[in-house]
């Protein structure tokens, strides 16, 4: 049973919107995107392990992305996915890497060789894991119930080799007789069930999604993001306002409405209030009174009065 549905973060979300209203000459372009890549990257391998979690044996309660503050300190920790069984937990870390990976168990050194020799270098997903364990630990505080972690290897072009003996590294296709070997291990230890389904549920309650958004993260300047309403067919170039409509000069798909989909990205940009000139310089829009038609006919709520009418996107 999912208790919390994988989502998409927030600086994801914002990636997504944001990149390709950032023009490719813009100093900042190039790290956009290469983040942008990074988070739809690791959104599409824990995806991909769903089929995986289909096949185990004994369904888990699902937590995915919960991310809570730890008992010490003011920080946040975050595990791609959290099973709780009745008998025991388990964290499971994602890695959606490509390549030809080693990895040092002695020393927690993982790297990867390029095709031109360089190598990679990456955290050590090992101290990763035991960090989230304890701090989980910490965050379950008397509770008895055993916590295991394990690292999954989720890209089907990854060849990982462990030098040394590290089983919890798995190849994805690993993962649901890995859990089955668990289950069978507590098969008569100390049952949690009643206790189990309480303790997703504070955790689904205490799960707080980052609030940061991707403007202040890089402190992206306002000129650099481009203004326009997308075209909904092509997607590729921006729509012309004629004839109370929207048209694409190149693909010449018309749409009343596509500024309501500029306005969600707005929204998710900047935050959900606008004002007749926020919304006429992100529309590219000239007329006050067009503005004011569209924001209307979007039935958005408004706030104040007069020169100080604000709309709350939705
Ligand atoms: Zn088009």
């Amino acid at each position: 049973m999912i208790i919390l549905p994988r989502q998409k973060t927030a600086i994801h979300v914002q990636l997504e919107v944001l990149t390709p209203r950032i023009s490719p000459l813009d100093p900042l372009y190039d790290l956009l995107t290469e983040n942008l890549r990074r988070e739809q990257s690791g959104y599409k391998g824990e995806q991909s392990l769903d089929y995986y979690y289909r096949h185990i044996v004994k369904q888990p309660l699902f937590l995915h992305g919960l991310r809570i503050k730890d008992k010490k300190g003011s920080d946040f920790f975050q595990i791609d996915t959290l099973m709780i069984f009745s008998n025991f937990i388990l964290i499971v870390e994602v890695k959606n890497y490509t390549g030809s990976l080693i990895y040092q168990v002695e020393t927690g050194l993982l790297t990867r060789k390029r095709n031109n020799g360089e190598l990679d270098r990456f955290d050590d997903p090992r101290a990763q894991v035991e960090m989230q364990r304890s701090r989980l630990q910490r965050y379950l505080d008397r509770s008895e119930i055993p916590i295991y972690t394990v690292v999954v290897f989720a890209n089907q072009n990854c060849m990982l080799q462990i030098n040394g003996t590290q089983p919890n590294f798995l190849l994805r296709e690993r993962l649901p007789q890995h859990i089955s070997q668990l289950l069978s291990n507590h098969s008569n230890t100390a049952n949690y069930q009643a206790e189990s389904l309480q303790l997703a549920n504070q955790l689904r309650d205490s799960h707080q999604p980052s609030n940061a958004t991707v403007v202040e993260k890089y402190r992206i300047h306002r000129k650099a993001i481009r203004n326009g309403v997308w075209c909904t067919s092509c997607k590729r170039v921006f729509m012309i306002r004629k004839q109370r409509s929207w048209h694409c000069p190149s693909c010449f798909h018309k749409d009343s409405d596509a500024s309501i989909r500029a306005l969600q990205e707005y929204k998710i940009i900047f935050g959900n209030e606008i004002t007749n000139q926020l919304a006429r310089e992100f529309l590219n829009l000239e007329s006050r009174k067009t503005a004011t038609r569209l924001l209307q006919k979007a039935n958005f709520k408004v706030i104040g009065k007069n020169k100080g009418v604000k709309y709350i996107l939705k």
